[in-house]
């Protein structure tokens, strides 16, 4: 099968690889869409937990093409979406419903071949069956809208909270539409590409600021006491060192974005204690797919003005290369194409 491989970290080729195999327990899925995201950016820069080489690619929905002897309630021909977070079930954070930090933690597409490819291995529990008015678009949207699920219980939004979203990326512009049916009174959006901005807007959010020199003064005027929750969805280590200039007090932020690994901020200890902020992570998800599929199923998110280019595998490495620098919002690969 063809797929794309990054053998080394800044390195990318599409190859022929051997077709994959699959365990009792597990399916192989013939990819429909795979979706294209900063994690992998970070993997292939070598700034995630991956090791090298590795098959990219967790953000996708397929139809199950082969099952393992041990597979009873996953027919042929079955549309998925496919978890590719796997969890062990058995150690101490899965026994506390905290399998995203489960201690035998594999991810598809992370630790193990992802679907930047034709075909790939999972695990039959991974698997959850798609609505039929799902397209395979949406379907590869269910893996990063289950992360907005995670992060939206992650957080507590009171009812009128006033929330800042830093970033207009494919994972902003989702967050904004979530963030709008949690009960917030405004979602503001801060963003530095115009065209972006026009987005956020078009999806609900309150007010789009552009970054920059006027940014302080508007988002002063939009939320003078600051806001009751802070979002930062760029990843970008200078953007979450200001970010905590517009936290109120009793206000909750939340690192959304994936920073590189190493990177760090500085943060006054002082200012969280008198200030009673509360800092929130959300690590990937956790049992959130169901949910996610369901919000798109009814249309409550929209994703399809999210996808800017839909692509066959072989352009992989130049898409890499035009979103590392911006030029794309999601990329969507149909690996069936050549
Ligand atoms: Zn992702
Ligand atoms: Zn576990």
């Amino acid at each position: 099968m063809r797929a794309v491989v990054f053998p080394a970290p800044e390195t990318v080729v599409v190859e022929n690889v051997p077709d994959p195999a699959c365990k009792p327990d597990e399916v192989v899925v013939q990819v429909a869409t795979s979706g294209l995201c900063g994690t992998d950016l970070h993997i292939y820069r070598n700034e995630y937990m991956s090791e090298f080489p590795i098959i990219p690619g967790h953000e996708f929905g397929g139809v199950v093409v082969e099952v393992g002897r041990e597979v009873t309630d996953l027919p042929l021909g079955q549309r998925v979406a496919v978890d590719p977070n796997l969890y062990c079930g058995r150690c101490y954070f899965c026994r506390n419903q905290q399998n995203n930090h489960c201690l035998n933690w594999e991810g598809v597409g992370i630790t193990r071949p992802g679907a930047f490819a034709e075909y790939v291995t999972v695990p039959a529990q991974a698997c959850y069956p798609l609505p039929e008015q799902l397209s395979d678009a949406q379907a590869a949207f269910v893996e990063p809208l289950s992360c907005v699920v995670h992060a939206l219980n992650r957080l507590r939004i009171w009812p009128g909270d006033e929330v800042l979203i830093f970033g207009a990326g494919p994972m902003g512009l989702v967050l904004v539409q979530a963030l709008q049916h949690s009960g917030a009174s405004k979602v503001v959006v801060v963003e530095k590409q115009p065209e972006r901005l026009a987005l956020a807007s078009e999806l609900g959010a309150t007010a789009a600021v552009m970054a920059g020199a006027n940014q302080t003064e508007s988002l002063r005027e939009l939320a003078p006491y600051g806001f009751a929750v802070v979002v930062d969805a760029t990843g970008v280590p200078q953007v979450v060192e200001q970010a905590f200039d517009y936290l109120k007090p009793r206000g909750q932020y939340l690192q959304f974005g994936v920073t590189p690994k190493h990177a760090t901020v500085k943060l006054k200890p002082y200012d969280i204690f008198l200030h009673d902020w509360t800092i929130i992570g959300s690590f990937a998800l956790c049992y959130t797919f169901q949910p996610a599929i369901e919000w798109l199923a009814q249309g409550v998110i929209d994703v399809t003005p999210l996808i800017s280019h839909t692509l066959p595998l072989n352009e992989f490495p130049a898409a890499i290369q035009s979103f590392a620098d911006g030029k794309t919002l999601k990329v969507h690969f149909q690996p069936s194409r050549l």
